[in-house]
């Protein structure tokens, strides 16, 4: 009785229910679009995506078990990461990358999920070499042709790769995307299916020095669509951490 009279007045036990709640119903959905897809149990990472979410909150999710965070704006993640309990857990940085801001991420994140330039690969690869370090990438892929993402176009991404993979700093992993924000509400996945074409043939260009295991795709909104479309990894920020202010960038709740 005594516990549920705190828990009821204590806010930050309130948060960690919900985000632990919401964590459950997340992985709950990948296991069964996994098994509606025929693909193995634990086939998709599930990553927590932090932007606008402060750090006690991020906590709550790697309290979770999450353990798998991604990062979208180098000055935000510099503010934020060392109050961040992540042991355990991995960092990928997920967002626009500008060649300035490189040195400041290479120590701190196991892998750079938005190459979206040769200009930036090289400089990714020539960073990581000053730091002793081989960067684990994927190659960012503006599928819906808009003009308002980063990215390689479709047709040019696998001449690209094998360039990248050939950089001494850089270990090409495979692709990324974020997909045309109507997806998720029409149900069209032709860009999801046409992710999936472009990583079968970046497997069957069997590169040398790369190792082609991890497609990311799937947000919030359309995860398990991307994930019967072969997604090896999703990424998910409103799912867990509920809805984000569209104006300031501020979580709303
Ligand atoms: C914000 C963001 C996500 C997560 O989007 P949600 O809709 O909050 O799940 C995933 N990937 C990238 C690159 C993002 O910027």
């Amino acid at each position: 009785m005594v516990f549920i009279i705190r828990k009821m007045s204590d806010p930050s036990a309130d948060t960690q229910q919900l985000i632990g709640e919401r964590i459950r119903q997340i992985r709950e959905r990948i296991a069964q679009a996994e098994q509606q897809a025929g693909r193995a149990p634990g086939s998709v990472r599930l990553m927590a995506v932090t932007k606008t979410v402060s750090p006690d909150r991020v906590n709550m999710a790697l309290a979770e078990g999450v353990d798998l965070l991604g990062e979208n704006r180098v000055q935000e993640f510099l503010g934020k990461n060392l109050s961040y309990q992540c042991e355990k857990s991995q960092i990928h940085f997920i967002g626009h990358l500008q060649t300035n801001k490189i040195r400041d991420i290479i120590n701190r994140v196991s892998c750079i999920q938005s190459i979206d330039s040769l200009h930036l690969a090289k400089a990714v690869s020539s960073a990581a070499e000053k730091a002793g370090l081989v960067m684990p990438c994927l190659l960012e892929v503006n599928i819906g042709r808009e003009e308002s993402k980063s990215g390689f176009a479709p047709e040019g991404v696998l001449d690209a790769a094998g360039e990248i993979a050939a950089m001494p700093g850089i270990s090409l992993h495979g692709l990324m995307t974020v997909a045309p924000a109507a997806a998720g509400q029409t149900g069209d996945d032709s860009c999801f299916r046409d992710m999936q074409q472009l990583f079968l043939r970046l497997e069957q260009l069997s590169l040398p020095n790369a190792r082609i295991d991890t497609l990311s795709m799937g947000m919030t909104g359309d995860f398990e669509m991307a994930i019967r479309c072969g997604s090896t990894l999703v990424r998910v920020g409103q799912g867990i951490f509920g809805a984000r202010n569209v104006q300031t960038g501020l979580p709303q709740h």
